[in-house]
């Protein structure tokens, strides 16, 4: 609303470029995308992202939570939804059924419950067998799937279900040449192969993340499975970034400053006093904090940008506080109060990107953007 423009930030997303990333995927690997769009797409708003991806040439999008497809389809998007962490509850399953989501099944009560809801629904359930080929998270057990195996087959001749996937997820995919990775897609051949022993035709069998996609293109199988890459970032920072991997990075976090004032040399700020004026300067406030996503473990390591076209980064010095922080203009600033400020974007004027951001909180880029408040508005362009 027309309050927000003065408020704290806002969060804008550049579809074009979620789209361009996608098309980009989707030539470079020569197979079908599925685009993973779960946790509100990573931050950056699950419909309109959706669309956009299936602009670019997804074929499929990817949802952790039923929820979430639930919302795809309201939301009247109508292309192949893939969700794969079930509850195990069979009431959910049967909404999901009449929708036409395609369910990832990773335990044996799963199939008890795709199976008792198709049972009671008449509706055939379109699965995708997750196997745990070494992640250990969740995925059908190798030593369960000769079971799990059997009885989906008897359910598909009784036509309650349809077994149109197989897919696990990779430990070690950050580190391309880790033998993990070899390890974990060897049992999953062994696993296609058990699923095909019990008389099931998997077609689309999906093992790549964005790590894989981009660094291992043995693996790309039938369909690869990228979510970070979707959004333009590296999920290989250390080998590469996003424009050396033909991505472009869609968010970018804008602010303005709330308050500028001047500092004598030796003053603290914020709480603990944990950074002080080593000269006289020029204090902004940012009326974002932890609350929006900007992790407080960033204290003394974070910038942000000023000045637009042409501007510079500038120290967050002191604490980050829950909806505030301070930044560090420097002598003679000449910044006023309402200057756009750039707190994370694609780099492109010099701005902090959201991995600047991960190295200085110690965590990885996919936290960053899909921690980002939900009180913040997001604008798509
Ligand atoms: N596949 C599964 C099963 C996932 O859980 C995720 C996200 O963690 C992805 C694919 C996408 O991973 P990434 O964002 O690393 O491409």
């Amino acid at each position: 609303g027309a309050g927000t423009d003065v408020g704290t930030g806002h969060v804008v997303v550049d579809l074009d470029a979620v789209a361009t990333n996608v098309s980009s995927l989707a030539r470079r690997t020569g197979v079908p995308v599925l685009a993973v769009v779960k946790a509100d797409a990573y931050g950056h708003g699950l419909v309109p992202v959706a669309r956009a991806a299936l602009a670019g040439g997804a074929s499929w999008l990817g949802v952790a939570q039923l929820d979430e497809a639930l919302r795809l389809r309201e939301a009247g998007v109508d292309a192949p939804v893939l969700a794969w962490l079930l509850s195990g509850d069979a009431a959910p399953v049967a909404a999901a059924l009449r929708r036409q989501i395609t369910l990832g099944v990773s335990h044996p009560r799963h199939v008890e419950a795709v199976v008792a809801a198709a049972r009671a629904s008449g509706q055939v359930a379109d699965l995708h067998v997750k196997v745990d080929t070494g992640l250990h998270r969740n995925g059908v057990d190798l030593a369960d799937l000769p079971a799990v195996a059997r009885t989906l087959a008897e359910a598909e001749r009784d036509g309650l279900v349809a077994v149109s996937g197989v897919f696990s997820h990779l430990a070690w995919a950050d580190s391309p040449r880790h033998p993990t990775v070899d390890l974990q897609a060897a049992a999953f051949d062994g696993a296609v192969d058990v699923l095909r022993e019990a008389g099931l035709r998997p077609g689309l069998r999906h093992l790549a993340n964005s790590a894989a996609t981009l660094t291992r293109p043995d693996l790309h199988l039938d369909m690869v499975r990228p979510g970070l890459a979707v959004y333009g970032l590296s999920p290989v920072p250390d080998l590469a970034t996003p424009a050396e991997l033909g991505l472009r990075p869609a968010l970018t976090l804008r602010s303005r400053l709330a308050h500028v004032r001047r500092v004598a040399a030796g003053e603290g700020v914020s709480y603990g006093h944990a950074w002080s004026a080593p000269t006289d300067t020029v204090l902004g406030l940012l009326p974002l904090g932890y609350a929006d996503g900007l992790p407080r473990s960033t204290t003394g390591r974070a910038e942000v940008w000023v000045g637009g076209t042409g501007g510079r980064r500038v120290p967050v010095v002191g604490r980050v506080c829950m909806d505030q922080a301070v930044v560090d203009l420097g002598p003679g600033a000449r910044e006023d109060v309402g200057d756009e400020v750039v707190v994370l974007g694609p780099g492109l004027l010099g701005e902090p990107t959201a991995e600047d951001w991960a190295v200085a909180a110690g965590t990885i880029s996919y936290e960053i953007v899909a921690r980002l408040g939900s009180r913040l508005p997001r604008r798509w362009s």
